[in-house]
């Protein structure tokens, strides 16, 4: 245990666009002495201009990485674990806690714009449209990291909510096999953004009966968001939502209908 007050920041880098971090995270950045970022998937105009010393985590291990954050945070330094998109998806940050803990470490966490999200935006879609879908899935196929078996895409699909699937555009054929075998028509809308937010982003609009050809006809084969679901559809909404409707009173606005 140590009496140290600095504290450790993991932080999100957001997508790729170096604008897309929060002014607390990049306020950090600017105030950090040394900065351990994930590699290629962070921006580098993030780290290229900073006071701080700079390291990337792609050819370090779980140990050296912690052992740097710790000898670091020893000396008072202010250290900044910066992860890509979001820390809390798909970031690994749960084993780095673990350690931080075990080690009287204290830290906080600083989100970010997922890929997710910036994948939503690119493609200029709503994932929550009211009497289409209420509920978005995060997840992933299985590969080399394997996923429980209650959360197989063919049982996730059954739901036929507004899906985005990370970390598997490589394995597209499996993808759209999976979520037409849980339950997806073969023309549910389908999309795949690549690089999401990064100058040269690209995206893919079909349907799961051609997403996976046109995927392979482009050659994307990783940094991209699969996107399943009605939502995707580009036309105007079977309802209107409850927020704005002119009947509808909630707590800012009183509407013209019974409340
Ligand atoms: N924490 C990150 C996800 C890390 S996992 C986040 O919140 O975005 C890495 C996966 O995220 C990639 O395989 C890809 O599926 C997705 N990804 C990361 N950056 C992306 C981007 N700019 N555009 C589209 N997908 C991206």
């Amino acid at each position: 245990m140590s009496s140290k007050k600095n504290l450790v920041y993991f932080v999100g880098a957001g997508p790729g666009d170096p604008e897309l971090i929060t002014v607390k995270g990049k306020r950090l950045l600017d105030e950090a002495d040394v900065v351990i970022y994930t590699g290629s998937l962070v921006p580098k105009a993030l780290v290229s201009s900073l006071q701080a010393t700079v390291h990337n985590s792609a050819g370090l291990n779980l140990d050296e990485v912690f052992s740097i954050i710790k000898s670091s945070w020893e000396k008072g330094l202010n250290v900044v674990r910066l992860h890509t998109g979001d820390p809390s998806i798909y970031g690994a940050i749960n084993e780095q806690i673990a350690l931080f803990r075990e080690h009287g470490i204290p830290f906080k966490v600083v989100p970010g714009v997922s890929s997710a999200t910036a994948s939503a935006a690119a493609l200029e879609t709503e994932l929550t449209l009211p009497e289409v879908s209420q509920t978005v899935i995060f997840t992933r196929r299985g590969g080399r990291t394997p996923v429980p078996e209650k959360e197989s895409l063919a049982s996730l699909a059954s739901h036929r909510a507004t899906m985005m699937i990370f970390l598997s555009v490589g394995m597209i054929d499996d993808v759209v096999q999976d979520l037409v075998a849980g339950g997806y028509p073969e023309d549910t809308p389908a999309a795949v953004v690549e690089k999401a937010s990064w100058p040269d982003e690209r995206q893919i609009r079909g349907t799961l009966a051609n997403i996976a050809s046109l995927i392979k006809e482009a050659g994307i084969t990783k940094t991209a968001m699969i996107s399943v679901g009605d939502v995707l559809a580009q036309s105007a909404p079977p309802a209107l939502s409850k927020l704005y409707d002119s009947e509808f009173t909630h707590g800012y606005r009183q509407g013209s209908g019974q409340s």
